[in-house]
């Protein structure tokens, strides 16, 4: 949810923690200064610590959420502000030490210390890994060439508006999230688009092959064009990109490229337990004494999903959340049941829940209209749930029909298909049977 929304909130909560409060001592330090690590500082101060917080960046600016780099900031509707953890100044106003372009090498949970790429030791107290992940790259021949993208910042997202103009030709490889909202956006700019991916349809690995086909539907008649079942074997061009050729043999002349194939945990060294991301246990603690994780670096254990690694804007918000608050000593488990919304053209995704594998899948609503909720069940439980142009926010629409599949997840209700599907049941009911 973006600040601005919850803005008001947090400043009431906010006015009670001055500069002057502050105790001595070493430092809370927080590694990435992305959602889940802003987030983190926020919370710090906001649950009243008074010790020192130094928030370590990598990037430049102040941490913000990254949805609008694929959506309304890359089609130059929105500036970024909306989107800032906190606004600008608040770092200094609250003493948080925010050090842009300072990267971190190395942490040391024995002694205590991270190290940073300019040689210095930086004692903590306690330390958040929220680092996020890395594009996974496409290597092979041409690979290196000017004109193949990645998104991940604003300076990646910046260079692809610079060559998204209306009329040019671009190849997306990959249609899992960032690929769809990027095709999207691109081909709303007026760019002739041309999809290549390895699946059968747009987003069938996640929502399966239904939702997937109707996504695909989507993206079909507003033009673009597809190349499923395909692999990018090599990038074309002399001085910059030209074509992109597929393992098929397929070349697809353009102007540039955006490649989405998904993240990888971008972790540091450090000498805890590591598994696709740092693995965590429900209080966001990771296995050495006093290091924590959050965000999309963090693979942590949840008391309904199991073990877990997620690439969420809700869960890094609020994981980074709860693991400042793990810090100050909270007990609490991070419970979070997961959500995630996309948008595509004026289409609405909202997910809810986590299914990596499922044996059923439910639909309540209309195929034909685009319209509706799809239900994931695995050995009769349900497990996540998808919305499409349906359903509302379940952060915001808190009585929306997301917000009460989202409490079926949580209450692990096991309703038959055909009560799910039947739209006179009351979704609130069935998650207080
Ligand atoms: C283009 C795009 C669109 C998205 N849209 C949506 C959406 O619509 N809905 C949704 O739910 N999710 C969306 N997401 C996913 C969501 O943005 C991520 O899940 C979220 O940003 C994760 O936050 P994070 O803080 O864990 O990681 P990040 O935001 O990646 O932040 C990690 C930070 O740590 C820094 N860092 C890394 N290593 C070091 C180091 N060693 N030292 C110092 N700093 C370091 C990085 O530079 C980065 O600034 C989108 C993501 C992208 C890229």
């Amino acid at each position: 949810m973006p600040w601005h929304l919850k803005q008001r909130l947090r400043s009431l909560r906010a006015q009670n923690h001055s500069v002057a409060e502050r105790t001595p001592g070493r430092p809370f330090v927080i590694i990435g200064g992305g959602l889940a690590g802003g987030s983190a500082a926020a919370t710090l101060r906001e649950e009243g610590f008074a010790g020192p917080v130094v928030l370590l960046s990598r990037e430049q600016g102040v941490p913000f959420g990254r949805p609008p780099l694929s959506k309304t900031y890359l089609r130059s509707e929105e500036d970024l502000d909306g989107w800032y953890v906190r606004p600008a100044g608040w770092y200094a106003d609250h003493d948080v030490e925010l050090r842009s372009g300072a990267v971190a090498v190395a942490v040391d949970p024995a002694g205590h210390t991270v190290t940073l790429a300019s040689g210095e030791e930086l004692a903590y107290e306690k330390v958040l890994i929220a680092t996020g992940g890395r594009n996974r790259r496409l290597g092979g021949p041409g690979a290196g060439l000017p004109g193949i993208h990645y998104l991940r910042t604003k300076a990646e997202c910046d260079a692809i508006k610079q060559a998204a103009m209306a009329g040019r030709r671009a190849v997306v490889v990959g249609m899992g999230f960032i690929g769809c909202e990027v095709v999207a956006s691109l081909t709303q700019l007026g760019v002739d688009v041309t999809a290549v991916f390895p699946g059968k349809a747009p987003l069938d690995r996640v929502l399966g092959g239904q939702v997937g086909a109707l996504i695909g539907a989507i993206h079909r008649a507003n033009g673009v064009q597809f190349l499923p079942g395909h692999e990018v074997a090599a990038f074309e061009g002399t001085e910059r990109l030209e074509a992109v050729v597929t393992a098929s043999g397929r070349r697809i002349a353009c102007d540039f490229a955006v490649v989405g194939l998904g993240i990888e945990p971008d972790v540091l060294p450090v000498a805890v337990e590591q598994e696709n991301g740092i693995l965590t246990d429900e209080l966001c603690q990771a296995s050495a004494r006093d290091v924590y994780a959050a965000g999309d670096a963090a693979n942590h254990l949840h008391p309904l999903f199991g073990r877990i690694r997620v690439e969420h804007y809700n869960n890094a918000e609020k994981q980074g959340a709860a693991a400042a608050r793990a810090m100050l000593g909270s007990t609490a488990s991070y419970d979070y049941v997961h959500s995630f919304w996309s948008d595509q053209y004026e289409h609405k995704i909202e997910y809810v829940g986590h299914a990596d594998r499922w044996d059923e899948f439910v639909i309540r609503g209309s195929v034909e209209e685009g319209k509706l909720i799809g239900f994931y069940l695995a050995d009769g439980i349900v497990r996540a749930a998808v919305g499409l142009d349906r359903g509302g926010d379940p952060e915001l629409d808190l009585d929306g029909e997301m917000a009460a599949c989202a409490r079926l997840v949580a209450a692990r209700a096991g309703p038959a298909a055909a009560v799910l599907a039947d739209e006179r049941t009351d979704l609130w009911a069935l998650g207080k049977r």
